[in-house]
């Protein structure tokens, strides 16, 4: 049987390419090599506790998410619009005056950047909300401290704020992200919420999956090579089709088809502990401004979603920014004892549940475009996170409009 489009790989890209196909009628079969969609955005059940593969959010403003996800069947658990910063020996509150009113006082009074960087930081924020979202892509480009500094903030603000809070969104504490990259997280949190569904960010994808025909998608079906109208597993099954999209990760994708370029990655380490109680008692993200130690953040995700941790017990995800030396039980021992240092001695009687360490999480991508959708060879396209911003919004986006390529 020849299929009319063939996607290889189940990740967001992959699946909302799929999902775009067959709402234009094309038939399609979706191959994973994994053992459940998702790629990238997957969840683990251990012990009763929701492990998300790394942490990670939605941010609720993603335009293509908003047209894919039925956010209230995900049951979306948000993020405050704040965060908590450890320097100077303690915790400090650091909110969206204009979202957490009630913090207001508290943010003035933390030692963390002067009026004026607060003051920046709405100005920041207006400057990425400007114009079509598009046209961020177009603006000049520089790095993301770059970008930073020529706006004004003072050192101890990017020192003790957006040092850790961008470089977790960038896993890329240099900030050499691109300023493009920049000004789109500011608008997607400037036009809505951190959020997380309830059953873990794996409901994303799977919510994906559930809306594409039965039998579209074939797990554990890891494919070799790519080409003259059909696919090859490593089983040696050849799987025909008239058009194939490769939506793998970029390093897969580039060996499939050896006239994309290579990706280079950022890494992070997620540690996740289960704790008697929870140590912030709020969903917000803690940062480590101390600009000293291993911990670049620290979130207690059972404040945010109480289904991550059984009854009585709360879900510690603490990360970690490239690959930090030791085994894992060894790492974990440290990164308990800085925490016992933010947090007091309780800390010490936390439980290490496990570690992610993901040597390929998200893509280095400079410059930073919007790329149009073209097929790499006749009847052969590419889509991914690679090709675009890194993100769950590039990652759906370049899909759904890989999809219209090979529909056109
Ligand atoms: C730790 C971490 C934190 C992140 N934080 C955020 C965040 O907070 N917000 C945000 O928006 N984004 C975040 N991201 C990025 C986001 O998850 C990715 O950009 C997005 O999921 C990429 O989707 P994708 O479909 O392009 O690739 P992938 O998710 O990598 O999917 C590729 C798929 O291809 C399959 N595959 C690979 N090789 C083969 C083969 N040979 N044959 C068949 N199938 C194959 C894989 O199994 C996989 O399912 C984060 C990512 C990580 C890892």
């Amino acid at each position: 049987m020849i299929r009319d489009v063939v996607v290889v790989g189940g990740g967001l890209a992959g699946l909302t390419c799929a999902r775009q196909l067959q709402a234009r009628g094309r038939a399609c079969l979706v191959l994973d090599a994994g053992d459940a969609v998702g790629g990238r955005v997957r969840t683990d059940c251990v012990e009763g506790f929701q492990l998300d593969r790394g942490f990670q959010v939605l941010l609720t403003a993603y335009p293509a998410a908003q047209r894919w996800l039925d956010y209230d069947a995900l049951l979306l658990r948000k993020f405050s619009a704040g965060a908590r910063v450890w320097c100077e020996g303690a915790m400090h509150v650091v909110s969206d005056p204009i979202r957490e009113p009630s913090d207001l006082l508290a943010t003035l009074k933390a030692p963390v950047g002067t009026l004026a960087d607060k003051i920046k930081i709405a100005t920041l924020r207006s400057a990425a909300r400007r114009g079509a979202l598009d046209g961020i892509f177009a603006r000049p480009e520089a790095t993301a401290l770059e970008a930073l500094q020529a706006h004004g903030f003072s050192a101890a603000m990017i020192e003790r704020f957006l040092r850790p809070w961008l470089g977790g969104i960038f896993l890329d504490d240099s900030l050499s992200a691109s300023s493009r990259m920049l000004m789109f997280v500011l608008r997607m949190f400037a036009e809505g919420h951190a959020a997380m569904p309830a059953a873990g960010m794996q409901a994303i994808p799977e919510q994906l999956a559930a809306g594409l025909a039965g039998g579209t998608v074939r797990l554990n079906a890891s494919v070799v090579a790519v080409g003259d109208g059909a696919v090859t597993l490593q089983s040696g099954e050849r799987v025909a089709a008239d058009r194939i999209v490769v939506a793998t990760d970029g390093t897969t994708a580039a060996r499939l088809l050896p006239e994309l370029p290579p990706t280079s990655w950022r890494h992070v380490t997620c540690l996740y502990f289960a704790a008697p109680a929870s140590p912030l008692g709020a969903p917000v993200l803690a940062l480590n401004g101390s600009g000293a130690g291993l911990v670049n953040n620290v979130a207690v995700m059972s404040d945010v979603a109480s289904r991550y941790a059984p009854q009585g017990q709360a879900l510690v995800s603490v990360s970690v920014l490239k690959d930090p030396p030791g085994d894992d039980a060894c790492v974990a021992e440290r990164v308990q004892a800085e925490l016992a240092g933010w947090f007091g001695t309780p800390v010490r009687g936390w439980r290490w549940l496990r570690s992610y360490r993901i040597a390929q999480a998200l893509p280095v991508r400079w410059p930073l475009e919007r790329p149009a959708p073209v097929a790499v060879r006749p009847g052969i396209w590419a889509a991914g996170d690679f090709l675009t911003t890194p993100s769950i919004q590039g990652a759906m986006e370049i899909g759904e409009r890989v999809a219209d390529a090979v529909l056109a």
